[in-house]
This record gives structure tokens, C-alpha cells and sequence, in this order.
């Protein structure tokens, strides 16, 4: 079971109480229109999958209902590190 506790709230959530919005830091395209059908899939559809550290959004949603990051290990689900939406990442995956 993943077990969060919301950097807004402070208040720790299962992931039942939680919903999970897939892989963080994803940039939307400023001018989509210019993108190629290729470039455009990749964005919408292409994600990373690791047998590693992953990061990922989710929403508080049971508690205060804000989005946030953590980095969470996809294997162990260990987390390394929950963040606000507005921070970033402290380690060197983050771009
Ligand atoms: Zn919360």
C-alpha cells in the first residue's frame, strides 16, 4: 500500500484516499499546432516506465484536493521525496 503524506495538508493518505496522475514534469507544447503526428503521440502518450525511481503527480484527493510531486521508487514503492506542484526536484532527475 502507498502511503503519502500531503505536502499541503500534512496529513498522511493511502492511496485509496488519493488519486494517482501519472508521470511528473510532463511540458505541454507551447504552439501544439507546429507539432508533427509523431512529436504530438510522444506527447500524449509516450511515458517513462522504470523498474526504478519514477516521478509522479497526485491529488489529495479525499483531504485538501492540491496537486502534488513525489519521487517513488516503481519496484519497492519506497518514496524519496514529496513535493508542492509549484517546487522541483531536488535530484538530478528532474528536467
Ligand atoms: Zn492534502
Amino acid at each position: 500500500m502507498i502511503v503519502i503524506r500531503c505536502p499541503y495538508c500534512n496529513e498522511q493518505r493511502t492511496e485509496e484516499e488519493l488519486s494517482y496522475g501519472g508521470e511528473a514534469n510532463i511540458v505541454r507544447a507551447i504552439e501544439p499546432d507546429t507539432l508533427s503526428d509523431t512529436e504530438w503521440t510522444d506527447y500524449l502518450f509516450m511515458r517513462n516506465n522504470p523498474k526504478g525511481l519514477l516521478q509522479e503527480q497526485w491529488c489529495c484527493a479525499a483531504g485538501c484536493g492540491q496537486w502534488f510531486k513525489i519521487e517513488r521508487h516503481t519496484v519497492t514503492h519506497e518514496i524519496t521525496e514529496v513535493i508542492r506542484f509549484d517546487q522541483q526536484f531536488s535530484c538530478k532527475k528532474d528536467s
